[in-house]
C-alpha cells in the first residue's frame, strides 16, 4: 500500500506527529505500532508506583490541555488515559495501524520513497517519521545464569501482573527511576525483598498533591488560566537546567537530598550505603518521598555488593553470600544509546543507520541524519532531558518536520537529508556544549554510550533547542528534484 508519510510509534511523538501533520494539511499518513493500543512507554510500563517526575501541565501537549489532572504529577493510567482520549479527539483513531511492527524500512532511491515491511503488511511511504521512543526496549543484564533461575524474573517494563508478589522472596535488580517507583509499592506484600544496588540514586522529595476541584473547574472554564499556570511551569523548570550545565548550582539540592535521606534513614550504615558519592545530576536526580523509608523496614535488605551469577533459587554476590529469592524483577533500564529500531531502518546505498550510528548516534538537530533521505527522527540523538519535559522537544521537533514538509512541497523536491558537513558541525557543537556539564563528571551513566560521548542529553536549556529549530533550513540539506538536484550529487559519490 501506498502512503505519503508513515510514522512508527503511537505514544507521545508519534501521536503529536499524526496530530500536528494532519493540522498542517499532510493527511495521508498512517501510524504503526507493535502494541495493542496507543500510549508507548506509558502503555508499556504498568509497573505500581508508575508515574511522572514533570508536572502534568507541561507533560502533556500545548495544543491538548487537560483540565482534568488528579494530582500535579500524574501516574501512568492517568497519562494513558490522556493520551487515548487525544488520539480520539484529534481523529488519529483511523490513522492507527496497531499490532503491525516495522521489521525493516529500506530507502529506494530509484522511486524516493521508503519501502516498510511489518508485521501486518508492506507498505511504502515518501516520509519516514520514527517515533520509537528512546526508552522502549529493555534492557537486561548480561549476569551469567540469569537463564538459570528457577523461579520468575520479568522486567520492570513487562510486569508480570498475573504473579502475585504476596509472601514472595523478590529479589530487585537496580535503583534507577523505575524501581525507586515500585520498590515502596510491593515492600509491604513481600516476604523478603531484596535490593541490589549497584550506584545509589541522588533523590529529591516529590512535591505532587492533588488538584483541587475549584482548580479544574478553573482550567475548564478559563483556558487561560491552565495555560498561565504551564507557562509558570515551563519558565521554573527550564530555569533548572542551570544547575546540569553549572554543577556547583546542583550543591545547593544536594544538600536538600541528604537532608532527607538522613531525617528518612537513622540506621548509619543502610545511610551511608545510600549516601551517592558523586556530583548530583550525573545520573538522572530521582523523585521521592516513600523509596529511602521502604528501604528501612525489617523485610528489607539493601545489598550493595556486586552479582556475580545467577542459580536457580537465588542470587550469588562477589562476597560469596548467597540471596535466596523466588522471583527476580530487572529495574536495569534500557537500550538508549543503541536503539534496536537503528539496526532495521536502511538508507541510502542499503546503509543501515546502526552501521551509520557505529561510532556513536548523531543526527541533525536531533531529528534528521545524512544518508537517511525523508527520515525524520522524533527524540533523536541528545534531544532527551533530566529537568523538564520531553513532550516540549517533541513539539519543538515537529514543526521542523511541517517546516521541512512544506518546504519539500514548496520547492517541488521529493527528497532531502542532512549535509554530512552540517551533522558534523552540529555534533562538534552539541559535544562542546557537552563539557563542563555534570554529565561529564566521570560517573557511568545510561546517557552515555560506549565511548562514553553523551549521546542522549541536550546540552541546555528548551528554550535553545527550540529556538535552533524554528525554521528548517534548506541550505543544510541535500534534495532531490525540484529546483535543487544536489543529492543525486551525493547518491553518485
Ligand atoms: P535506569 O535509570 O537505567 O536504571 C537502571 C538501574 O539498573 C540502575 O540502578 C543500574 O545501576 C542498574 N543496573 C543495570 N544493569 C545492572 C547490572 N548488570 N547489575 C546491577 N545493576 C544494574 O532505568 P529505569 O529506572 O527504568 O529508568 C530509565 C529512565 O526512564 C529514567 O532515567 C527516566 O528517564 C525514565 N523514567 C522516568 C520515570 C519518571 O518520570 N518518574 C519513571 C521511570 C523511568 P547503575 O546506576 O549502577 O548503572
Amino acid at each position: 500500500m501506498e502512503i505519503d508519510i508513515a510514522v512508527v510509534g503511537a505514544g507521545f511523538g508519534g501521536l503529536g506527529a499524526a496530530i500536528q501533520l494532519q493540522r498542517a494539511g499532510f493527511t495521508d499518513l498512517l501510524v504503526f505500532d507493535r502494541g495493542d493500543d496507543v500510549g508507548g512507554t506509558w502503555r508499556d510500563n504498568t509497573y505500581p508506583g508508575c508515574a511522572c517526575d514533570v508536572p502534568s501541565h507541561l507533560y502533556s501537549f500545548s495544543f491538548a490541555p487537560h483540565p482534568h489532572w488528579s494530582h500535579t504529577y500524574s501516574g501512568q493510567p492517568e497519562i494513558q488515559d490522556y493520551l487515548r482520549d487525544c488520539a480520539d479527539r484529534f481523529g488519529v483513531r483511523p490513522k492507527l495501524r496497531l499490532r503491525h511492527e516495522l521489521r525493516r524500512a529500506d530507502w529506494d532511491a530509484r522511486r524516493g520513497r521508503w519501502r516498510l515491511d511489518t508485521s501486518g503488511g508492506e507498505y511504502t511511504a515518501r516520509v519516514l517519521i520514527c517515533a520509537a521512543g528512546p526508552l522502549s526496549e529493555p534492557a537486561l543484564p548480561g549476569i551469567p545464569g540469569l537463564d538459570t533461575f528457577a523461579g520468575t524474573v520479568f522486567h520492570s517494563a513487562r510486569w508480570r501482573h498475573d504473579h502475585d508478589l504476596t509472601g514472595r522472596r523478590v529479589a530487585v535488580i537496580g535503583t534507577g527511576a523505575s524501581a525507586i517507583q515500585f520498590v515502596p509499592r510491593i515492600q509491604p506484600a513481600v516476604e523478603r525483598l531484596t535490593l541490589f544496588q549497584r550506584t545509589p540514586a541522588w533523590i529529591m522529595p516529590r512535591r505532587s498533591r492533588r488538584v483541587t476541584r475549584l482548580e479544574q473547574a478553573a482550567y475548564r472554564h478559563l483556558p487561560g488560566a491552565q495555560r498561565g499556570v504551564r507557562a509558570a511551569i515551563y519558565l521554573v523548570r527550564d530555569a533548572m537546567a542551570v544547575g546540569f550545565l553549572h554543577p556547583t548550582v546542583n550543591r545547593v539540592a544536594a544538600r536538600v537530598s541528604l537532608r532527607m535521606l538522613r531525617r528518612q534513614v537513622a540506621e548509619p550504615r543502610l545511610r551511608a550505603t545510600l549516601t551517592p558519592r558523586y556530583a548530583m545530576g550525573c545520573k538522572r536526580v530521582l523523585i521521592s518521598n516513600d523509596y529511602w523509608p521502604a528501604l528501612t523496614r525489617q523485610n528489607v535488605d539493601v545489598v550493595s555488593a556486586g552479582i556475580s551469577r545467577i542459580a536457580a533459587d537465588g542470587l550469588v554476590t562477589d562476597d560469596g553470600t548467597h540471596h535466596p529469592a523466588d522471583t527476580i524483577i530487572l529495574g536495569t533500564g534500557f537500550h538508549v544509546t543503541d536503539p534496536p529500531v537503528a539496526s532495521r531502518i536502511h538508507g541510502r546505498g542499503g546503509r543501515s543507520l546502526a552501521d551509520a550510528w557505529a561510532a556513536g548516534m548523531q543526527a541533525y538537530r536531533g531529528t534528521t541524519v545524512a544518508g537517511f533521505p525523508n527520515l525524520f527522527f522524533l527524540l533523536g540523538p541528545n534531544t532527551g532531558l533530566g529537568h523538564t519535559s520531553v513532550v516540549l522537544m517533541i513539539e519543538a521537533q515537529l514543526r521542523l518536520v511541517v517546516d521541512a514538509l512544506r518546504h519539500l512541497r514548496a520547492t517541488g523536491a521529493t527528497a532531502i537529508e542532512p549535509t554530512a558537513e552540517a551533522q558534523r558541525h552540529w555534533t562538534e557543537w552539541v559535544d562542546r556544549r557537552m563539557r563542563g556539564t555534570v554529565w561529564q563528571a566521570g560517573c557511568a551513566s545510561w546517557y552515555l554510550d560506549g565511548n562514553g560521548r553523551n549521546t542522549t542529553v541536550w546540552p541546555g536549556y528548551v528554550t535553545g533547542y527550540r529556538r535552533r529549530l524554528r525554521r528548517f533550513r534548506p541550505a543544510d540539506h541535500h534534495t532531490v528534484g525540484g529546483r535543487d538536484r544536489n543529492l543525486e550529487r551525493a547518491d553518485a559519490v
